[in-house]
């Protein structure tokens, strides 16, 4: 086996959420929404299933689905994209992927910002890439010119980010992204954005990609997914975008890693995008709303917040709450003595983690976060212990 596979554990979601299911705990870590989706959507995809085509559709997605993702984004981000800048992919992970392998040159780095969504290390390594790390740090994640200056070398090729960022639930400002974009054209360099969490934003804070911004038009992939806009991740249906010559090679790595994605599930997709702003807005608020519950919640058990603009998460730290313990250590006796599953932040760390900031999904219906709180409430003093 790769030394790189051999050495590689299964990925903390997968090993919280069995660990949850063992325990009969409730499951705070991994982040799905407890919802069903927007009902027209589901129907369409049945619909779809029983009524149109099952065989592989085109390789680089339906057109109605690519032509409906330019024009969510020309309405919601004022972009101008064709439908042939847009491929569609079986889910976010895969866009990644063929992004990494078609952009990567064996020695090529990769500039990423730590904490990371944890596929992206071993598909930056699988194709032949360089990992270099910009950390981040509690309680704001921000990105200086400094940190990027400091990362950067002749042989940097790739940015990649994730934003709005989970696990630390922030969106970028418009002047980092403004300094990102001048770094990318002073580097010559092409950004890979993961912008799954576009839509899952609160407290009227509008989303700003980075296609956007000056310089960027020709020099990014921007990328998205439907099981995070429509709270359905098991659907896994995504897209990358970029402008031609970029989409091109982008095409040549997705049509030997899925080929296709499921047709029915693309119609429902393009549907839902045409159809289910309004659904869109209103999940929005849902959360926040749960986001300001467990807020609560936790606030009263004198626990310490992380802001949360954006993403399914909020995160605790751990020392200004007045605990000693790393978060590897709280989620283990979180999960054992109140029976809570949460993720410990410095499991998206490749290298020197943040060790103070535990992470929980709050898309979850009221009762659940009721309970869990209940549950961490009478557990309290063993978790400060
Ligand atoms: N990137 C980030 C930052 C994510 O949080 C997720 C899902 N949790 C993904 C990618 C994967 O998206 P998909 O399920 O569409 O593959």
């Amino acid at each position: 086996m790769n030394p790189l596979y051999a050495r590689m554990g299964t990925t903390i979601f997968e090993a919280m959420s069995a660990r949850a299911r063992t325990r009969g705990a409730i499951n705070l870590g991994q982040g799905f929404a407890d919802g069903t989706g927007p009902a027209p959507v589901l129907e369409a995809a049945a619909r779809a299933l029983l009524e149109k085509s099952n065989q592989y559709p085109p390789m680089a997605g339906l057109p109605e689905l690519r032509q409906a993702v330019a024009d969510h984004y020309a309405r919601h981000q004022g972009l101008n994209l064709a439908p042939d800048e847009v491929i569609v992919t079986s889910g976010a992970t895969e866009a990644l992927a063929a992004s990494l392998l078609a952009l990567i040159e064996p020695g090529d780095e990769v500039l990423c910002f730590q904490p990371l969504y944890d596929a992206y290390v071993p598909l930056i390594l699988r194709a032949g890439g360089v990992p270099r790390f910009v950390r981040l740090e509690p309680p704001h994640w921000r990105v200086t010119r400094d940190a990027l200056d400091a990362a950067v070398t002749a042989k940097t090729r790739l940015l990649l980010l994730n934003n709005p960022l989970n696990p630390a639930a922030t969106m970028a400002s418009a002047e980092e992204l403004a300094l990102l974009a001048d770094f990318c054209v002073a580097h010559d360099l092409t950004a890979i954005c993961d912008e799954v969490w576009e839509h899952v934003t609160f407290d009227g804070a509008r989303h700003l990609p980075l296609i956007g911004f000056p310089g960027m038009r020709e020099r990014t992939v921007k990328i998205g997914s439907a099981g995070k806009i429509f709270a359905l991740t098991g659907w896994k249906v995504g897209w990358m975008c970029a402008a031609p010559e970029l989409a091109r090679a982008l095409g040549k790595a997705h049509q030997f890693l899925t080929f296709t994605t499921p047709p029915n599930l693309q119609w429902a997709v393009a549907e839902g995008l045409v159809t289910q702003d309004g659904w869109v807005a209103e999940t929005a608020a849902g959360f926040r709303r749960s986001r300001d519950r467990l807020a609560a919640g936790l606030h009263e058990l004198g626990f310490a917040t992380l802001p949360s603009a954006a993403t399914y998460f909020l995160s605790i730290d751990l020392a200004a709450s007045g605990i000693g313990r790393g978060d590897v250590a709280f989620c283990d006796r979180l999960l054992d003595e109140a029976g809570v599953a949460a993720i410990p932040v410095s499991a998206f760390y490749a290298e020197d983690p943040v060790t103070s900031v535990v992470r929980f999904c709050f898309a979850k219906q009221d009762a659940t976060l009721d309970t869990a709180l209940e549950r961490i409430a009478a557990a309290r003093a063993a978790l400060a212990r």
